[in-house]
């Protein structure tokens, strides 16, 4: 079958079309079609090296489909059942094997591109807002990158909290975005200074969290955005890793909280992965939460979407069609 793989990690020129060979779900497992295959940057790392996979790797870990095969001891899903999984092994290719645990049945009222659309980023702003800084009414949120994948999805989300957001994007196209995902005011972080937004979003206090996927570039200044004993929730690398810093830093800077989650030990269980997946799509169903798919690239082109996607040249959701 068909599948983009690496052998070696780099540039996008080290992604490589092949056919490959599928082999039956093993115990536990669920072989499925795929439909649609999610773009995320941790399939930047993974190329990239940031984050060591075992070579040849096929990349990929988020798509929707229709189930081809079910391994032993498989009971809840069956051949035809469409179904998703964030934690699939290979999903730039025409099908890929996920753990049944970590594969949710897709209703038929979400459609398999906008399943795919919210497997790994839709889970990510869940649990960020719902369960890292479980967000009330009247918090306040700073949430960077917010027309992409994730930040326009946590935007929502943490409206539908009933927190206030204050977001940041790099262009003023990328800001009205924002806007209409419901952030109350944005901040161009490549021309304006977001910790002094933050200050005057509150009134001088400081947020009560940052959620931020950045990493490096925004470090600093997420810290000088909290309000005293408030949470830096450092979720990603997207312009480099945040360097170590000495843990004297947060007290300097207001007895702050700092937390770096990651999915898997969120959607851990079965039963956390469907209750957090249940919500996104009965929330699409209902109109409460709006899938921006901002492009659509053929799977063999998997090459040009990595470029987009680190040259900031993307929005919401990016999706590959094998
Ligand atoms: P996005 O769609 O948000 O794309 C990344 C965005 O980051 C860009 O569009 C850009 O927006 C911004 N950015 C700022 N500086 C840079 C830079 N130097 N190079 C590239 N982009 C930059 O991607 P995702 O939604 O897939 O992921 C967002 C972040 O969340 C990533 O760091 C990812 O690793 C992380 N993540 C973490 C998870 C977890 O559980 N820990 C799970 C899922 C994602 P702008 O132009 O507006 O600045």
């Amino acid at each position: 079958m068909f599948a983009i793989r690496i052998h070696e990690t780099g540039g996008v020129e080290k992604l490589r079309a092949e056919e490959i060979s599928m082999p039956a779900p093993g115990l536990g497992e669920v072989r499925f079609r795929v439909e649609a295959a999610g773009l995320n940057f941790i399939d930047t790392y993974k190329r990239s090296g940031l984050y060591a996979v075992p070579l040849p790797h096929t990349l990929g870990q988020e798509a929707s489909g229709v189930v081809t095969a079910v391994g032993a001891g498989v009971t809840e899903f069956r051949v035809g059942d469409r179904v998703a999984s964030a934690s699939a092994a290979g999903t730039y290719a025409a099908e890929t094997i996920a753990p049944a645990a970590q594969v949710v049945s897709v209703p038929a009222s979400v459609s398999s591109q906008l399943a795919a659309a919210v497997m790994l980023q839709g889970l990510t702003a869940h649990y960020l807002a719902c369960d890292t800084f479980p967000l009330k009414a009247g918090d306040t949120a700073l949430v960077h990158a917010a027309a992409g994948g994730v930040g326009l999805l946590l935007v929502q989300i943490a409206r539908k909290r009933g927190a206030r957001v204050l977001a940041t994007t790099g262009t003023a196209a990328k800001a009205a975005l924002a806007r209409e995902a419901g952030a109350e005011a944005v901040c161009i972080y490549t021309r304006e200074d977001f910790a002094a937004a933050a200050r005057a979003f509150t009134g001088g206090r400081g947020v009560d969290v940052v959620f931020d996927g950045v990493g490096r570039t925004t470090f600093e200044g997420s810290l000088a955005s909290l309000r005293p004993r408030g949470l830096l929730a450092s979720f990603g690398n997207a312009s480099g890793a945040v360097p170590p810093f000495a843990p004297l830093l947060l007290s300097q800077k207001g007895s702050l909280f700092f937390t770096r989650p990651t999915l898997a030990h969120y959607i851990a269980t079965p039963a956390e992965l469907r209750s957090r997946a249940a919500d996104l799509f009965a929330w699409i169903a209902d109109g409460a939460l709006r899938v921006s798919i901002g492009a659509t690239y053929p799977l063999a082109q998997a090459a040009e979407a990595h470029r987009a996607l680190e040259g900031r040249a993307t929005t919401g959701k990016v999706l590959l069609l094998p």
